[in-house]
């Protein structure tokens, strides 16, 4: 087990009517916020910036909810954040957390919302271009705090210390991070899921699941215990995703996935274990081009990347995750002494099953069904490269092998 870091800082209000402790939350972390900068103003109302996306909220009550808590703080709003949120929002919330003296950003929505809150803050102190944030996260310096509510269970961003940002005019979808972006609070009511549409519940497990599997596809580092609270999300994504889909409403499956979500993104599960991520750099390059939804992009190139990794080096970690997550060859309680070609064979069998499996969830499974050809795979593959360094990834990989991993997608 390798040494780690883990730091944990949000205040998880998790269930439903959660919202209730908005107001408490506000009042708090604006407190310890101020006494964190060394500002001498005790404010108990304080002016808040309400982030939200294209109205959702508005039409399943989350909106009102909030506003209701909110009742007595100056509340400004920056609303209209796209999903892949663009660099323009977040220069026009810097420039509304400046002019309106702004102290703390409530972030309502998922990680499209919460990831242009999170440069929103940072963007209240700094002089500069928010986009020098992203391309440089040692820009990054004070934050104002940030409170999620989450609406969609996908990305972790609830929690953790990323920010996904692209700026449309030079192609370019780049992550940054800062522990000064993980939020104070999340409030996480899983009813709050209920009005997803079935795609979104598909995107988002997929988006939870590829979390799962950048880390758990490592090499071996004797992080037993991490590596198997990696199984229990994924089987968790396995059974509850199709309820979901059946069942919209069902507090269960949601609650379940709320919760996945945020674990699988939280830094815990790669306690112990190290290398780099290799789906989402890629995945990235399709959403900088095609403004893609993320999960549908990742759920495309997965079993793909699977596949074209798979070899005699591989092959017992992929017979793991089909024994341990999938059960196949259920009979056995190891595969400890198999075969390398009964080992290969339960790989494969995995692979197909996670293919089959998103495709069952609804979602498009090629390139092609997304309008997406072949015109830019290079372009996009050197791109991963030069934005990501995949030589310390489960299987290194070239911007050849990236190319090649692209087309079988296709
Ligand atoms: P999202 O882009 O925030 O939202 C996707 C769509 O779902 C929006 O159209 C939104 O509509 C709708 N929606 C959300 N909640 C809803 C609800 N309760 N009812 C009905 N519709 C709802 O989705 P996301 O998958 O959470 O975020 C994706 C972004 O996060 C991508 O940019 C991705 O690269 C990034 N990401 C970040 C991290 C991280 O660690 N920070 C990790 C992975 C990915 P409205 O706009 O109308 O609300
Ligand atoms: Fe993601």
């Amino acid at each position: 087990m390798l040494d780690f870091n883990y730091y944990v800082r949000t205040d998880v209000r998790f269930g439903k009517g959660q919202i209730k402790s908005l107001k408490e939350l506000v009042a708090k972390y604006n407190r310890q916020a101020l006494g964190q900068l060394g500002e001498i103003k005790e404010l108990d109302k304080p002016n808040v910036l309400l982030v939200y996306g294209g109205g959702s909220i508005k039409k399943n009550g989350i909106y009102n909810d909030a506003m209701e808590a909110l009742q007595g703080c100056k509340v400004c709003e920056l609303n209209g954040i796209e999903p892949n949120p663009k660099i323009e929002k977040i220069r026009e919330g810097a420039k509304l957390c400046k002019e309106n003296d702004i102290d703390i950003v409530v972030a309502i929505g998922g990680g499209s919302v919460i990831d242009t809150s999170k440069v929103v803050a940072a963007g209240a102190y700094y002089d500069g271009d928010p986009w020098d944030m992203v391309l440089d996260s040692n820009k990054i310096g004070k934050v104002l705090p940030v409170i999620a509510i989450l609406t969609i269970a996908a990305t972790g961003s609830e929690c953790n210390k990323n920010a996904v940002v692209s700026n449309m005019e030079t192609n370019e979808k780049l992550g940054t991070s800062s522990k000064e972006f993980i939020p104070r609070a999340a409030i996480c009511d899983p009813t709050y899921l209920f009005s997803l549409p079935a795609i979104q519940t598909a995107a988002g497990t997929a988006d939870i699941m590829s979390h799962t599997f950048e880390q758990y596809f490592r090499k071996d580092t004797g992080a037993y215990l991490t590596q198997s609270f990696c199984e229990s999300i994924l089987k968790t994504c396995i059974k509850y995703c199709p309820v979901a889909l059946q069942e919209p409403d069902n507090y269960e499956a949601r609650a379940n996935l709320m919760w996945a979500s945020t674990t699988a993104l939280n830094s815990l599960m790669s306690c112990g274990t190290g290398g780099a991520w290799t789906c989402h750099p890629i995945e990235h390059e399709l959403s900088a081009y095609y403004d893609i939804t993320h999960g549908v992009g990742l759920a495309i190139v997965t079993p793909r990347w699977m596949r074209y990794i798979l070899n005699k080096d591989t092959v017992l970690k992929f017979a793991q995750y089909g024994h341990n997550v999938w059960n196949i060859r259920g009979e056995l309680d190891s595969i400890d002494g198999l075969s390398k070609g009964e080992l290969s064979i339960i790989a494969n069998e995995a692979i197909d099953r996670t293919e089959m499996f998103f495709k069952a969830c609804g979602i498009p499974m090629t390139l092609t069904e997304i309008g997406i050809d072949d015109s830019k795979i290079d372009l996009m593959a050197e791109d991963t490269i030069k934005y990501n360094d995949l030589s310390n990834a489960f299987v290194p990989l070239t911007k050849e092998d990236i190319s090649k991993i692209l087309r079988m997608c296709l």
